[in-house]
């Protein structure tokens, strides 16, 4: 067959190197160090690193570390080990904090150039001079007073601003873009040539793009400290000072963003420009950036601030303690992206706030989830925990297609691949996840059958091992009921069925059960040649102490966090997730056990075998089987010495099952 397609060098990203086809693909994926990452930031490294990795070029993973309230050292360690356990390597690890003195530099230099100013208007004033009347319409652009001020005056006042000589909002450096630019000025004339309309085209597109409305270059923080460059400085750069320059710096060819940066595309390109990093109306010279469609999943919530509600809860109730969450994250970055800075907000300001604690109103909402890395959530965290092999991930990333279009998609949609993916690349092992214990009444006491039984009897190559089939087995409690009935299959009184992986079937003699619980305790069966074929298979377990089996296990099952399949949706301003959330998304057995097949499962790790996780990051939730009949399971990083935790990855059927 011929060799597979590299989705790198098709579709859109095959346009996007035909733009710029460079001999050294230099690109980046910028995080910002505030949060733990999402499965959609696995679609923002996998097209990065793989793009880069392609065209025999390299990537970068840049801490785009320039807000200093928001970063915290276990953010940088999580994303430095989800790039890692996706399999790719940084060509270097750099922080846009790095070059804070370079941009401080650029900025005096900006004004040097004429090109940038210090304001001192407060938002509203801000508004106005956008155009934005208070009656919600329209009016003209215009310049603040401060827009024409000299060099000599801005330098003072700028350098007055890094002293600490301002409070947070009173004084911002804004870039002299296109804001005042008049009607006039780009109006076509008839007898204009054609090189002064497609002049004129270009300005009136850049004069009426928010995103060019002299927006923040620098401003001065409420908390300053800066957790690598701690307390030097006081003023801090903007997104859309910093990222154009730094990728400038680290000589990004090809700057790979989401679509919500397109409109931000004329800004990049006119500060590279203005500092000339970057030739006018070119690509050629300096860092492109083009953008790709986000990738959404439904089913979920991805939001960094609603999540952190969910591991940590919440306090409703109280006005002024109330939390912003109403509004989603990207609508937050783009209102950080295109206005004067306003005052940050603190996203751990409500779930701290004690002043409501005082008030009767208010509500405390406890957690809902263990931690940023609980199996149920959607972070890189959480999905390696649960056991989601990193090559599911990419490939339902490409499958997806990487375009320009957002990628739509939901969770039983992940699941679906993931399945597809561990199905032919993981063992196969029996286990039970709520034993009832079966006697073989016509066998010896110390009966003791060495089965072989292929990890995958579709795949030679993963090999056998040995399990031994005794006097007393374990089946799982849904395999059996009480009376007959003919639309049931499997055990029941005076009914017989097949063993997996055994000779023969065995036939149910009779059961007892513990009166208090009303659950069945123990069956007794007949087990042999002589017994009638039954019309399906089960899956069994063991027990034999030389054989190390069976191996006690704890197994969790997980379902969806919330009952709406849109939890986006729910009100969250006023934890009304907090009613919707499924009493059944976590389900232990704590009597669950397992073939001893499973040893040679924990030490062969990891599986997939050929995924390559890379070396050293075997861990736990490497650790990854189909268990008969069952789900597909990995082990759960609380496992240790002699105690097994499971947790179930995706179940084997769509239609769910345990
Ligand atoms: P969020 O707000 O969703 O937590 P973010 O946009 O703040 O994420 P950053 O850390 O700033 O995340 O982004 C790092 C990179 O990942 C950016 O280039 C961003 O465009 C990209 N990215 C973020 N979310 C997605 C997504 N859902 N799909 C694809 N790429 C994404
Ligand atoms: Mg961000
Ligand atoms: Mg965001």
């Amino acid at each position: 067959p011929a060799p597979p397609e590299d989705p790198f060098k098709k579709g859109w990203l095959k346009g996007v190197y035909d733009e710029k086809p460079v001999k050294e693909v230099h690109t980046r994926f910028p995080p910002e160090p505030n949060g733990y990452l999402h499965i959609g930031h696995a679609k923002a490294i996998t097209v990065n690193f793989g793009f880069a990795k392609s065209h025999g070029g390299i990537c970068n993973l840049r801490f785009d570390d320039t807000n200093p309230s928001k970063e915290e050292e276990r953010y940088f360690t999580a994303i430095k080990d989800m790039v890692q356990w996706l399999g790719f390597e940084p060509a270097k690890i750099t922080y846009s904090s790095d070059e804070f003195d370079k941009l401080y530099e650029l900025a005096e230099e900006l004004i040097k150039r004429e090109k940038a100013y210090v304001c001192y208007c407060s938002p509203d004033e801000v508004k106005k001079g956008r155009g934005k009347l208070p009656n919600g319409e329209h009016g003209l652009r215009t310049a603040c007073k401060h827009w024409s001020r000299d060099v000599e005056d801005n330098l003072t006042d700028f350098r007055k601003m890094r002293d600490g000589g301002y409070k947070p909002g009173e004084a911002v450096l804004r870039m002299k873009q296109y804001l005042a630019t008049k009607p006039e000025e780009y109006e076509v004339d008839e007898e204009d040539s054609l090189e002064v309309k497609k002049q004129k085209e270009k300005l009136k597109a850049m004069a009426n793009n928010p995103a060019l409305w002299d927006c923040a270059a620098y401003r001065v923080t409420k908390n300053s400290h800066h957790h690598r460059t701690g307390d030097k400085w006081r003023i801090y750069p903007t997104y859309e000072f910093t990222h154009c320059i730094v990728d400038a710096l680290e000589q990004i060819s090809h700057s790979l963003c989401t679509v919500e940066f397109e409109t931000l595309r004329p800004a990049y390109n006119w500060l590279l420009e203005a500092l000339d990093m970057k030739q006018g109306a070119s690509d050629e010279q300096g860092p492109m950036q083009r953008e790709y469609g986000r990738l959404n999943v439904e089913g979920t919530i991805l939001s960094k601030r609603r999540i952190a509600m969910l591991v940590e809860g919440t306090t409703v109730g109280d006005a002024s303690a109330a939390p912003s969450t109403g509004v989603e994250e990207v609508a937050d970055d783009m209102d950080e992206l295109t206005l004067a800075e306003e005052g940050e907000e603190d996203p751990s300001a409500p779930l701290e706030s004690t002043k409501s604690s005082t008030d009767k109103a208010t509500r405390r909402i406890p957690p809902a989830v263990l931690d940023w890395d609980d199996p149920r959530l959607f972070t890189l965290v959480a999905l390696r925990r649960r056991g989601v092999p990193p090559g599911a991930l990419k490939k339902f990333v490409l499958d997806l297609g990487v375009t320009k279009a957002n990628a739509n998609t939901a969770t039983h949609t992940l699941d679906a691949n993931i399945r597809t993916y561990l199905e032919r690349t993981v063992p196969r092992l029996m286990l039970v996840l709520d034993p009832i214990k079966v006697v073989l009444t016509n066998l010896p006491d110390d009966y003791v059958e060495e089965r072989e039984v292929p990890f995958d009897p579709k795949d030679k190559a993963k090999g056998t091992h040995k399990v031994p089939f005794t006097k007393t087995i374990y089946i799982d409690r849904d395999d059996f009921r009480e009376e007959d009935d003919p639309d049931f299959f499997r055990l029941s009184p005076g009914q017989s069925v097949g063993l997996l992986n055994a000779e023969h079937p065995v036939k149910c003699l009779s059961f007892s059960k513990d009166n208090s619980t009303g659950k069945v305790t123990e069956i007794l069966a007949k087990y042999g040649a002589d017994v009638p074929a039954g019309k399906a298979r089960i899956h069994w377990v063991g027990e034999s102490t030389a054989h190390n089996s069976p191996i006690k296990l704890e197994a969790r099952i997980f379902n969806p966090l919330f009952k709406s399949s849109k939890p986006n949706e729910l009100d969250w301003k006023n934890a009304g997730y907090y009613d919707n959330l499924n009493p059944d998304s976590l389900v232990k057995y704590e009597n669950a056990m397992v073939e001893c097949g499973f040893e040679y499962v924990r030490d062969h790790a990891p599986w997939p075998r050929e995924e390559g996780e890379a070396k050293g990051m075997v861990e736990n939730s490497s650790v990854r089987f189909q268990g008969l009949r069952t789900a597909f399971f990995a082990l759960d990083k609380e496992a240790k010495g002699g105690k097994v935790v499971l947790n179930r990855i995706v179940s084997l059927r769509a239609d769910g099952g345990k």
